[in-house]
């Protein structure tokens, strides 16, 4: 039989250089770039398979958000939001709070998909959160969290993406 293609409108949040785009470009293309140009936004198209089934992200990789500033725009055309930080920076896991607070005020709920994302693992030696810090923050948030590695890869980057997907697929057919 036919299945039915799923998709969803998939936003990448976080305060600048946690590796947003190395994140993305690491889900599209399973490689790692170390540079790419920080103010760049970018909208992708990733044809997959979850669960068995075809499934279509549109994904929007920001160009980061120092103070929590949001786009109202991405906050409306978003259906998830994979919100990162880099455990190496305090400043941009303090500024998850403040973002998912600012996606709550643009779409006037606290209730919507979001993963939190704490990149950077194999910088370990330089942590500035630990697990156990981003573990409690996703549960006060309601979020899966997933540690990831831009730098090394590994199935978590795609666990995040995919979870975060499965979720937006859900709630539209709870509605
Ligand atoms: P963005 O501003 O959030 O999009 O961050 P970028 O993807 O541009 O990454 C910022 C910097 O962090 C770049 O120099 C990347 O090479 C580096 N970077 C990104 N992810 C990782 C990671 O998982 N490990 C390490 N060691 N460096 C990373
Ligand atoms: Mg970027």
């Amino acid at each position: 039989h036919k299945k039915n293609t799923s998709d969803s409108r998939l936003v990448v949040l976080g305060a600048p250089a946690v590796g947003k785009s190395a994140l993305v470009v690491r889900l599209l293309t399973g490689r790692f770039i170390w540079e790419y140009d920080p103010t760049l936004e970018a909208a992708y198209r990733h044809h997959t398979t979850v669960d068995d089934d075809p499934a279509v992200m549109h994904i929007y990789d920001t160009a980061g958000q120092e103070e929590g500033e949001i786009s109202e725009a991405h906050a409306r055309w978003g259906d998830g939001f994979l919100l990162a930080f880099s455990l190496i920076d305090r400043r941009s896991f303090s500024a998850i709070s403040t973002i998912h607070a600012a996606v709550a005020a643009a779409r006037h709920t606290p209730n919507f998909s979001c993963v939190i994302v704490a990149n950077k693992t194999d910088l370990g030696h330089l942590a500035e959160v630990s697990e156990d810090e981003a573990t409690e923050l996703a549960g006060e948030l309601g979020a899966s969290l997933f540690m990831t590695s831009a730098c090394d890869g590994g199935p978590s980057i795609q666990a995040a993406f995919f979870e975060l997907h499965r979720d937006v697929v859900r709630r539209r057919w709870s509605r």
